[in-house]
């Protein structure tokens, strides 16, 4: 009963706010430093401006949000922050949703990659105490990336996907593969896996990955004892098992190629505007969460439609907005933290 209580005190919403470091290039280019983390849930950003005269000033934005990180925390205490009180909560029907938000190397996938392995490792700990032990519950992994509007299976040499409703606000993604996890090992292989598997294009790595939103999913389900042992053709048990409850990690596309909507490339300006899309989808969507709306926005983007499920009954969202400290990147950053603002 005791931690029944404690786990539905877990927040619905949670926004946390991620500083890095200033890296050797900044450094090496004297940038300042303009973010001050003032306690553990508040910080100020510095912005330096220039009066019409042309003298120099600083003006100072304040922000709080349920948790501040500075640049000495560690990956794991962030764990702690943010994934962990959620763990329990998925066997009791929870469908919860961690997303890493912020521009391009602000340290979102820095932060986000380590996250489902030690999620992995409390969930099959979990998965084998006693209370549990005899439901027959399974983990699953699956990992996919939106890019351009359009789903491919990052596990499944980028096989492309489509989506599936099922009347029951579930989403099914066809085709999608997933592999059962019992060992937390084969979970950071897959992670590798996918990561290596990111949209790459000919400008280089980071610079397409950017444009892309990659979900990671670990799913709990429930089988049953007849069913489990009837495979389908591909030896796999995907269609076995019911979901009993899910934590999606999302590494979101870098906020400022939202912005991207006035490029010369063709190309780039279509996946500017979808990017544009779906991060405003995201926050209508948290926000009509947060307020207890009967009515989800989700159909704003393929983003949100995909994570669908993850928005109503029993839900928990952690938004991690990250952020650069550095004096060039005062524009984005304050954008980033207008935008957590937003949801909170
Ligand atoms: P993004 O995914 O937002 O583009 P990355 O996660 O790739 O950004 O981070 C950019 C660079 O900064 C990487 O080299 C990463 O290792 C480094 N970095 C990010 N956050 C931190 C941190 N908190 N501490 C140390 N290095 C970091
Ligand atoms: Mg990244």
């Amino acid at each position: 009963k005791e931690s029944n209580t404690r786990e539905n005190n877990v927040a619905k919403i949670k926004v946390v706010v991620r500083k890095r470091p200033l890296n050797k290039k900044e450094v090496s280019r004297k940038e300042d430093d303009i973010v001050t983390v003032s306690d553990n849930a508040s910080l100020s950003v510095h912005e330096p401006k220039l009066k019409v005269d042309l003298t120099a000033y600083v003006e100072k934005h304040e922000f709080c949000f349920d948790a501040v990180l500075d640049e000495h925390i560690t990956n794991d205490e962030v764990y702690r922050a943010t994934v962990e009180p959620i763990i329990p909560t998925i066997f009791q029907r929870t469908k919860a949703t961690c997303f890493a938000y912020g521009q391009t190397g602000s340290g979102k996938t820095y932060t986000m990659q380590p996250l489902p392995l030690r999620a992995a490792e409390d969930l099959v700990r979990l998965l084998h105490q006693p209370i549990y032990r005899n439901q027959r519950f399974k983990l699953w992994l699956s990992f996919f990336e939106i890019y351009g509007g359009k789903l491919f299976d990052l596990l499944s040499d980028r096989k492309k996907l489509c989506m599936r409703e099922d009347g029951r606000q579930q989403v099914c993604i066809v085709g999608l593969q997933e592999f059962e996890v019992s060992d937390v090992q084969v979970v950071k292989e897959y992670i590798e896996r996918g990561n290596a598997s990111r949209s790459t294009g000919s400008t280089g790595a980071n610079e397409e990955s950017s444009r892309s939103h990659a979900i990671l999913q670990l799913v709990v389900k429930k089988h049953n004892e007849v069913k489990d042992s009837r495979r389908n053709n591909d030896g796999n048990e995907t269609k076995a098992g019911k979901v009993v409850g899910k934590i999606s990690f999302i590494d979101l596309a870098g906020s400022e190629r939202g912005a991207d909507t006035t490029d010369n490339d063709r190309q780039t300006r279509i996946e500017g505007a979808e990017i544009n899309k779906s991060l405003l989808a995201l926050k209508e969507c948290i926000r009509a969460l947060d307020n207890d709306q009967l009515h989800i926005p989700f159909r704003g983007s393929k983003l949100t439609e995909v994570l669908r499920d993850s928005f109503v009954g029993n839900s928990k969202t952690v938004m991690i907005s990250c952020i650069s400290p550095n004096a060039g990147s005062c524009e984005h950053t304050l954008n980033t933290l207008r935008y957590a603002d937003r949801v909170k």
